[in-house]
């Protein structure tokens, strides 16, 4: 499975909504507004949906989701588990579309690994935007990991015959071992924190709501990452591909894209740059032309 080969249905403006599809993970992260008359029938193809925070650009298209696309074997809804927005939600939900089935809502917590599919994984990771003790649950970010068997260096000069017969008399496992990668990271709202978590990443998508640093610095209780602290973060970690989302809606498509492009050259970015501008529905993000690439 190609990471740079998937396809993304993206929406994302700071306040107003952000929802996120991969097709090939069958995975949409967040569900903001108007995600359902933006996918389409193609909603019908998400699995799994994981919520970053209850904030209501993020959530607020599950109602509608729900009701088109609640079925007996999912979509399934993940949500971080000390969010009481969510277990109101699906309580309403459940009053007011009782005919949907299926209805599914999850609770999860920073730490938690759960299963999608064969050898993929989503973790959860607590990240900062929301200000609460560490135990709590509140805001996530999220990762996609993918085993893999991989063979012991021991045993990479061997033919291949004679590593078939060693996995037939001693299992898999003496031969090889697994190694997991990172293919998709997935920030949610949260200022830029310890860099280690993307690390490695194929598809890092992180939010970089603020494009002039003055503007952050006036919010300042707001917990965002600002477009300079992403584009230095991306410079000094392995990256493949970085898609930026969740711009606030002050900024122009001009703006935004000669900013990128600006630190792009003055970090020395490596890898290509997409970006999700505000208002606008991109309907396969990484065909498109990257704003930055060296
Ligand atoms: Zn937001």
């Amino acid at each position: 499975m190609q990471v740079s080969e998937f396809h993304l249905t993206a929406y994302s403006t700071a306040l107003f909504s952000t929802w996120i599809f991969i097709e090939e993970l069958g995975l949409l992260f967040d569900a903001g507004d108007g995600l359902s008359a933006g996918l389409l029938q193609k909603a019908r193809k998400v699995k799994y949906v994981f919520v970053s925070h209850a904030d209501r650009d993020h959530l607020a298209g599950l109602l509608q989701f729900q009701q088109l696309n609640g079925r007996a074997d999912g979509p399934l809804i993940h949500y971080p588990a000390d969010s009481g927005s969510f277990p109101a939600l699906e309580a309403f939900s459940q009053r007011f579309d009782p005919h949907i089935r299926g209805e599914a809502w999850r609770g999860i917590r920073s730490g938690d690994a759960l299963p999608i599919r064969d050898r993929i994984t989503v973790d959860a990771l607590r990240n900062d935007h929301i200000t609460a003790p560490v135990e709590w649950a509140k805001s996530l970010s999220y990762r996609v990991w993918h085993k893999k068997w991989k063979l012991r260096r021991e045993y990479l000069d061997l033919p291949g015959s004679e590593i078939k017969d060693l996995i037939a008399q001693r299992g898999r496992a003496a031969v090889s071992e697994e190694v997991a990668t990172l293919m998709v990271g997935y920030s949610g709202d949260t200022p830029v924190e310890d860099y280690g978590r993307w690390d490695g990443a194929k598809l890092l998508i992180h939010e970089a709501t603020f494009v002039r640093k003055e503007d952050q610095d006036r919010a300042r209780n707001n917990r965002h990452s600002s477009l300079e602290e992403v584009l230095r973060m991306a410079a000094e970690i392995k990256i493949d591909q970085l898609v930026l989302s969740h711009f606030s809606s002050r900024y122009s498509a001009e703006e935004i894209d000669t900013t990128i492009r600006r630190y792009g050259r003055e970090f020395r970015v490596t890898c290509p740059v997409y970006r999700l501008l505000p208002g606008q529905i991109h309907r396969d993000v990484l065909r498109e032309e990257p704003v930055w690439s060296l």
